[in-house]
């Protein structure tokens, strides 16, 4: 999953992307309020986290005027503010969640996943789909209730699809979403990836759809090809 984290503080940036980045997460970082307004707006994000206290256009504006597009990403507002008011505003302005500095960052992620799993019509930390299931916090996957170890790479394009499910994905979405920099990115090798995912969690899990990109289905069994 690709996330935009804008965060003018370098140091928190980096530190919040680095987590992020272990966690399987691509994270784009925008340093003032123009740049995460306009990325947000054009780029294939999952999320956005987004300071309050920026420059050229400090957060809230940002809210306001992402949401004033149309834009339904899902937003987790971090801010050194923790008055009511300052709170009232973005959630007002169209905020999803709120975390005020300082803050662990593993609660940063507990609360990005469940925004990321109830944006995808998840209630459920745990998913299941047939005789496969994938816990959303801590990314473990079981087959028939046995664990089944996944590579990086399987887990990130297996956790994207599972954000998805039922919906046609194309190779270049999964691959914004899944690859670091655009020199890693190759259909060819996520081909491989997803019939490596097949073998391990069955073949019907995951159906090419022929010119189109892949599609996870919900209930574990592949589309009848008509
Ligand atoms: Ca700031």
């Amino acid at each position: 999953m690709r996330l935009l984290l804008a965060e003018d503080d370098a140091a928190l940036a980096a530190e919040i992307a680095g987590r992020l980045g272990a966690e399987g997460y691509v994270v784009d970082i925008s340093r003032d309020g123009e740049d995460a307004l306009f990325q947000a707006g054009s780029g294939p994000y999952g999320a956005l986290v987004l300071d309050l206290g920026l420059p050229l256009l400090d957060g809230v504006a940002v809210l306001d005027r992402l949401r004033a597009a149309g834009s339904t990403l899902p937003v987790l507002v971090l801010t050194a503010r923790d008055r009511l008011a300052d709170k009232a505003a973005a959630f007002r302005a169209g905020a999803d969640d709120y975390l005020t500095k300082p803050f662990r960052i593993e609660e940063l992620l507990l609360r990005l996943n469940a925004l990321l799993r109830r944006a995808a019509g998840h209630a459920s930390a745990r998913i299941a789909f047939g005789d496969v299931s994938l816990d959303t916090v801590t990314g473990a996957v079981e087959r028939e209730g046995i664990p089944v170890r996944l590579t990086a790479l399987e887990a990130r394009i297996l956790a994207y699809l599972a954000m998805r499910p039922d919906q046609v994905v194309s190779r270049s979405d999964l691959t914004d979403h899944v690859y670091d920099h655009d020199s890693d990115r190759d259909f060819n090798s996520l081909e491989v990836i997803v019939s490596r995912l097949r073998r391990k969690l069955g073949a019907g899990l995951i159906e090419t759809v022929r010119g189109a990109g892949y599609r996870l289905r919900r209930d574990g069994a592949a589309y009848a090809l008509a």
